[in-house]
């Protein structure tokens, strides 16, 4: 069997569409939290604003793809507004299941809302937005991953703790 194939810089194709899973995903989410009131919406779009930076700023600075477009293009935006870190701190980093709530929080706040305003008043396009993030966070997360992301990712040859913790799971 060849050696799979490994992007320095990923194509735009894989860029357009890992990020178009995220962004309906944040989209569903905003429109079920925007019929909690706008102060929540607002609330809920910095909360993920905060992600993205921190991600950028803790992680992408020490990835090899820093500079470089990677799957979700973040390690060439991340080198527009950070600097560059440390490679080897990437691998040596500790990742278990409670590091990754605060991303999981992204599709479980609106879910529970969902759900709720489902009970109190049933609306098709919640239900809809419901079922989307649920469809989007499993197989659209893990179809990104599995089949675009990690897949043809340098870091991970380098040593990636997120992606470890990801297949251990699988196993
Ligand atoms: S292996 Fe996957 S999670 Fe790790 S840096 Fe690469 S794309 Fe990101």
């Amino acid at each position: 069997m060849g050696k799979t194939k490994i992007y320095e810089n990923y194509p735009c194709w894989i860029m357009l569409i890992s990020n178009l899973v995220s962004i309906a995903i944040y989209l569903a989410g905003a429109f079920i939290i925007y019929h909690l009131g706008l102060v929540w919406l607002g609330l809920y779009i910095l909360y993920i604003l905060l992600l993205e930076i921190m991600v950028m700023k803790k992680s992408c600075v020490n990835c090899h793809y820093y500079g470089r477009c990677c799957a979700f293009g973040k390690g060439k935006l991340s080198s527009l507004f950070f600097k560059k870190g440390s490679p080897n701190k990437f691998a040596r980093r500790k990742i278990t299941w409670k590091h990754i709530i605060p991303d999981f929080l992204v599709s479980i706040i609106p879910l529970i809302a969902g759900i709720i305003l489902l009970m109190l008043e049933f609306n098709w396009l919640i239900l809809l937005s419901v079922i989307l993030i649920v469809i989007l966070t499993s197989f659209g997360n893990s179809f990104v991953r599995g089949s675009l992301a990690c897949k043809y990712c340098k870091q991970r040859e380098l040593g990636c703790p997120a992606e470890q913790l990801f297949s251990k799971n699988k196993k």
